[in-house]
């Protein structure tokens, strides 16, 4: 027997190249972050956890520099004794008060940051109850730390208070849970699970490696987004997605940072985070704090593609962030699906088996705030395409996408439009008419116009369609502002012209 037999015998890669079906280590030989280029062919990159675009953002850039020019390209040896800069004490410090924690220790990955995190903290005779769909690095740490594993099914609260009322009280007990689940872009649901913290005395950890900088008004994360900041203990980060660099962090209470510090074999024996990373991650945390408008648009962008898709008759699972499945089902298809769009210039990343189940394979598209519309609308345009061709959506659009043009009588311009399909329908204000009188004369044209196209609709359409005017006129303080930056969305459905 020889341990390298495995590897001789293994055959699914040959197979997978051999049919030109292989996705993965595509190099990258140029980049402006939203497009690349790989295999000489330029393509719009949807496939990065770069979601506040800041790898490029000329502060960013220009503070790693100065970190190099400064202390040179490596820390030479461990936090511990020699590896410790200035740098990285400030950070932790920002990071500390950014999450509102009393201290946070930052890590060389987001990776060993749950590694050194779980096994330090977890020990023989502790509890750790966590989501079947965490991320591997939680996982492994918990299999470093010795600890009891419980495991619940996603977000599955009523297993979870099973879990933890059948765990003797003399067990230390902690939760374990992403904040995004980065495959399938839903949310834990921290309320229900700091709620059973509370009533069961666990603790909670939460990698926020998707939502720092995300979510919530101030981009501090899931807890923030669920209002439940103070109940969660540990919040784990990683700086490779908004955060534009790499390395992870955890923030908590003094004295466990401090054991960890002291504890953790994944800290103590690992090199230090790079001057021009710990550098990097510190100017995007100023531009994260500073700049709000990058989170808005990014939302913007999230809303408009998960609209997109949905129209076009995807099924997008779960996902209420910027990270938007498609979901494929079987993988030979979610290989040529993939395929297809790289040849037409669209990068995605094409998701198997272990990390979704057997025959719920996923393209998992995700979002920068620096994508422009120009960008998203050719891929939306693409997707479409090879969706329709490969039979993923139908040909055409459940109830009929349409755009219905809205015109006063005696007008031949229209004054809105509105697109139709199984999501609400959102009207905007177009741009190109030239009609001087006040927007709610015209929103009431276009009511006027829903109101009529109405009546030759199904009874069941029609309820909807007549809320319409009513919704308009609660909201009317609003509209004009509304009209013009994102269109109103309006509860409405419509049979096929
Ligand atoms: N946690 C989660 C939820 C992640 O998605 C990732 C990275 N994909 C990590 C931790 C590890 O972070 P890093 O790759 O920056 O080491």
């Amino acid at each position: 027997m020889d341990v390298f037999d495995k590897a001789f015998a293994w055959r699914d890669l040959k197979i997978a190249k051999a049919t030109g079906f292989y996705p993965y280590f595509k190099s990258i030989s140029d980049s402006d972050a939203t497009e690349v280029v790989i295999d000489g062919r330029r393509a719009i990159m949807i496939g990065s956890n770069n979601y506040l675009g800041l790898t490029r953002h000329p502060k960013v850039i220009a503070a790693a520099h100065e970190a190099i020019d400064k202390y040179g390209t490596s820390c030479s040896g461990s936090r511990l004794l020699n590896g410790t800069l200035e740098l990285h004490h400030e950070l932790e410090r920002r990071f500390a008060k950014f999450l509102g924690k009393e201290a946070a220790i930052c890590v060389t990955t987001g990776f060993t940051t749950n590694l050194a995190v779980l096994s330090a903290l977890l020990g023989r005779g502790d509890v750790v109850f966590s989501d079947r769909q965490n991320h591997a690095s939680l996982v492994d740490g918990i299999r470093l730390s010795y600890a009891d594993e419980k495991r619940f099914r996603h977000n599955d609260m009523a297993q979870l208070e099973k879990l933890l009322r059948e765990t003797d009280e003399k067990h230390g007990k902690l939760i374990v849970t992403d904040g995004v689940f980065s495959m399938e872009g839903d949310l834990a649901d921290l309320k229900g699970i700091t709620a059973l913290a509370k009533q069961y005395g666990a603790r909670v950890a939460v990698d926020d490696a998707h939502g720092l900088g995300v979510m919530g008004a101030h981009g501090r994360g899931t807890a923030e987004h669920f209002g439940v900041e103070d109940d969660v203990d540990l919040v784990l980060g990683t700086f490779s997605k908004s955060f534009a660099s790499l390395g992870g962090v955890c923030a908590g209470p003094q004295q466990a940072i401090d054991w960890i510090r002291h504890k953790a074999r994944p800290f103590i024996f690992q090199a230090a985070m790079t001057p021009s990373a710990a550098a990097a991650c510190m100017a995007a945390l100023d531009v994260i704090e500073n700049e709000p408008e990058r989170r808005e648009r990014l939302w913007q962008i999230t809303e408009k593609m998960q609209r997109g898709f949905k129209s076009m008759g995807f099924d997008t699972g779960v996902s209420v962030t910027p990270v938007v499945p498609l979901l494929i089902g079987e993988q030979l298809r979610t290989f040529k699906f993939w395929k297809a769009l790289f040849e037409a210039g669209v990068f995605c990343n094409p998701v198997i088996p272990p990390a979704v189940a057997a025959n719920q394979c996923l393209l998992r598209t995700s979002y920068m705030a620096t994508h422009t519309d120009d960008q998203l609308d050719r891929v939306l345009d693409i997707t479409e395409q090879i969706g329709k061709k490969l039979g993923v959506i139908p040909s055409v659009r459940p109830h009929t996408a349409v755009t219905v043009k809205v015109a006063s009588p005696g007008h031949d311009q229209f004054l809105a439009s509105a697109e139709r399909s199984e999501a609400p329908v959102s009207l905007w204000s177009n741009g190109n008419v030239r009609d001087e009188r006040p927007l709610h004369k015209r929103l009431g044209d276009v009511v006027e116009r829903f109101t009529w196209t109405a009546i030759n609709t199904d009874p069941s359409d029609m309820v909807k369609v007549t809320a319409l005017p009513k919704k308009l006129w609660d909201r009317r303080a609003q509209l004009p502002q509304l009209v013009m930056e994102k269109g109103v969305s309006l509860v409405m459905r419509q049979k096929d012209a």
